[in-house]
């Protein structure tokens, strides 16, 4: 018995988000007792892996083949299943994110695992009953799930779990496993990406703007104050159907889900589909001159007033603080 992480990569590097999986996986694996095991498909130099020890994994297959240098997800899936079994792990542990969402299902029909996906916690044994927390209806709620199942599969949302340091050794191990002509039905020709700035998913400071801001012309105060935080910026749907942002910046129900430590929102109602997306953020900013706006309820911290007189003024704290630490 071992508790298995698929470690994702970013052309050859770990994010920090791939630590705190590891960090998560190596609480599930002390839950049980048991060893991590980590396996990374793709090529990752050695001193990378290696990196994994220092977050607790004691072993590290090291998955490397031409025909995986791309996102392949039926074959991913079938590897990483099969490392599942090759090392009898009961537990699997990954990524709730975009490849994660894709993996995760397909990896738990393949071992017959229940499937835990958007976890928030680490699990609970409570009476022999394996308990995990998770959210629900695209964040606005949190259900707790037993998986009773022999084998377990949980993805774990971004920013979720704190990074965690465990001393010990990891072991390298050169894994070749069987790919099957089958599973590379689909296959990536190429990746462009869409900007080098930080990805809205990943990010751990979002600031996002809404139709208070009037018009794409305006945007510049919401991009220096994002920059003056090295913050992602984000925007609600409206402003991206009106084509002021890309669409890619739009979250909520029907965009993507954030869960960064901050978010900042300005000129943003705080209806109930921009919240499904935003609300399972740990600290949340609101900057509106409505005081009745309904973003105040969820706000940790609100500010009453117009945007472009305390937008700036926070920009300019922020260096003024930043130019003295
Ligand atoms: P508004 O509702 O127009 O709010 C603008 C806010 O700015 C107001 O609160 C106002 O007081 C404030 N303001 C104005 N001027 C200033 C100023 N100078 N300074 C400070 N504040 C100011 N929306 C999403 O965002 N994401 C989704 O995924 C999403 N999915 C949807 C799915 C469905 C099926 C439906 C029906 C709707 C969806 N919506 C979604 C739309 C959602 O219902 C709201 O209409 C939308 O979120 C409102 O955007 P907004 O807050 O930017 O604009």
């Amino acid at each position: 018995m071992s508790v298995l992480v698929y470690v994702e990569n970013a052309e050859g590097k770990f994010k920090k988000s791939t630590f705190e999986v590891v960090s998560y996986a190596k609480a599930v694996a002390g839950l049980l007792n048991t060893d991590l095991i980590a396996i990374s498909i793709g090529d990752v130099k050695q001193d990378e892996l290696s990196t994994l020890g220092k977050y607790g994994a004691s072993k590290v297959l090291d998955v490397k083949s031409d025909k995986l240098k791309t996102f392949v997800i039926q074959a991913y899936a079938t590897v990483i299943a099969e490392a599942a079994n090759k090392e009898g792990s009961d537990v699997l542990v990954l990524a709730n994110s975009f490849s994660g969402k894709g993996l995760a299902p397909r990896i738990a029909v393949k071992l017959q695992a229940g499937l835990a996906d958007s976890a928030v916690e680490v699990p609970k044994i409570e009476n022999g009953s394996f308990m995990i927390k998770k959210t629900a209806f695209s964040g606005k709620a949190f259900a707790s799930v037993e998986l009773n199942s022999a084998k377990k599969v949980i993805a774990l949302n971004p920013n979720s779990y704190q990074l965690t340091e465990s001393a010990g050794e990891v072991k390298i191990e050169d894994y070749q496993p069987e790919i099957k002509e089958s599973d590379l039905r689909i296959t990536v020709i190429e990746v462009v990406r869409a900007t080098d700035k930080i990805a809205l998913p990943d990010a751990e400071l979002v600031v996002s703007a809404g139709r208070g801001l009037k018009g794409s012309e305006n945007w510049s105060i919401i991009e220096e104050l994002a920059d003056a935080l090295g913050a992602a910026t984000a925007c609600s749907k409206p402003v991206s159907d009106a084509g002021w942002r890309p669409h890619e910046e739009h979250v909520g129900q029907t965009g993507i889900a954030v869960s960064p430590n901050l978010y900042i929102a300005v000129g943003i109602s705080g209806a109930i589909q921009h919240l499904a997306g935003v609300s399972s953020s740990k600290t949340i900013v609101v900057i509106n001159k409505d005081p009745e706006a309904p973003f105040f309820k969820v706000a940790d911290y609100g500010i009453v007033g117009d945007a472009f007189e305390v937008v700036p003024k926070l920009t300019e704290a922020i260096k003024a603080y930043k130019s003295h630490s």
